[in-house]
């Protein structure tokens, strides 16, 4: 499960139109911001300008948006009617929020598009949605540009459209701010899907997986405690995370060393230390951090500030787990947090 053929496999099938591997992956086409099903019938990439996707979701908060062609959101054959007017209404108009309300008005039972969307397309309605309005925003840094560099003819309706679509994630970009006194957003390509980088001179402030539900409020977060524009771009700090990073998906990191700052509340701080103790390879119980953090009785609190952590993997909040074993809940999807747990245990 979500892992991908190798890569020269996977150019060969897209190449060659290979319907055979339609939901085994998809292609983010990097021209034209545009991602297709392998059997697309359009014209064919070059293999250079193409990133591979084990599925629609990581497509999607990788900032490309589905093909018109060949639908890619529909591997199940059509969908029925009604998704396909929830689809184009997204489509219309990526950048707004889509309510449960709206929906309604179209005569949809906001609970069966949640179902619909999760069955078939392993995310619900709502993060479909979400997708598509930070896609634009994420595309920017993905592609490592600053935004006075964008330019029409890069897939974006126009340099102001795209400018709208950053600053409603990312808040107001500076005029001529020096980037020093910016906090700097990063994309970091990962096994795990797409994650995305922020910090300050000094320190590594944010690290999520692009698809994480949680994101919109992180960055709102960011720009309270920080009071600084969110611009694309990289530093030391963020280089030294990338490299950290390569290290710890190959088993070969056990501690980060990049410097952290992790603004919270007291009590929140608190349960993110005693997360940076738990030893790499372990895990520990709700109940456990709780009495780690000195409130006994808390565990219900501690397992909120664990979900708020905005720091993934280097604070190691995949550490904790429920005491009959079972994994509990983890903001970047279950299935990561058991491949982080696997890495640490070298299997
Ligand atoms: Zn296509």
């Amino acid at each position: 499960m979500h892992t991908l053929p190798s890569r020269t496999v996977m150019e060969r099938a897209y190449l060659q139109s290979d319907v055979t591997y339609d939901g085994v992956f998809y292609l983010g086409v990097r021209t034209t911001g545009i991602f297709c099903k392998p059997s697309c019938g359009a014209r064919k990439p070059l293999p250079k300008n193409v990133e591979f996707f084990a599925t629609t979701r990581e497509a999607l908060f990788a900032g490309y948006r589905p093909c018109k062609r060949c639908a890619p959101m529909s591997t199940a054959g059509t969908p029925p009617a009604w998704v396909a007017d929830l689809l184009t209404l997204v489509d219309r108009a990526p950048d707004a929020r889509v309510r449960d309300g709206d929906i309604r008005t179209r005569g949809i039972d906001p609970a069966r598009a949640r179902r619909y969307f999760q069955k078939n397309y392993g995310m619900t309605f709502q993060a479909y949605s979400r997708g598509r309005r930070l896609g634009k925003a994420f595309e920017q840094i993905r592609l490592g540009k600053r935004l006075d560099d964008v330019t029409l003819g890069h897939g974006y309706e126009s340099h102001s459209g795209f400018r709208e679509a950053f600053t409603k994630t990312f808040g107001n970009p500076p005029g001529r701010a020096h980037r020093s006194a910016c906090l700097l957003v990063t994309w970091i390509e990962s096994p795990l899907g797409p994650l995305i980088a922020g910090a300050t001179q000094d320190h590594l402030v944010l690290l999520e997986f692009t698809d994480r539900r949680m994101l919109d409020a992180q960055f709102m977060t960011l720009r309270r405690a920080f009071k600084r524009p969110i611009v694309p771009g990289t530093n030391a700090i963020l280089r030294q995370l990338t490299d950290e990073l390569a290290l710890y998906f190959r088993g070969k990191l056990k501690k980060f060393t990049v410097p952290l700052a992790y603004p919270g509340s007291p009590f929140q701080q608190k349960v993110w230390d005693e997360l940076r103790r738990i030893p790499y390879g372990t895990t520990i119980s709700y109940e456990e951090l709780a009495d780690h953090a000195g409130t006994p009785h808390a565990q219900r609190a501690a397992g909120s500030a664990n979900g708020k952590n905005r720091l993934a993997i280097v604070i190691p909040c995949h550490r904790v787990v429920n005491k009959n074993g079972k994994l509990g809940g983890y903001g970047g999807g279950l299935w990561r947090k058991q491949r982080l747990l696997e890495i640490e245990q070298g299997l």
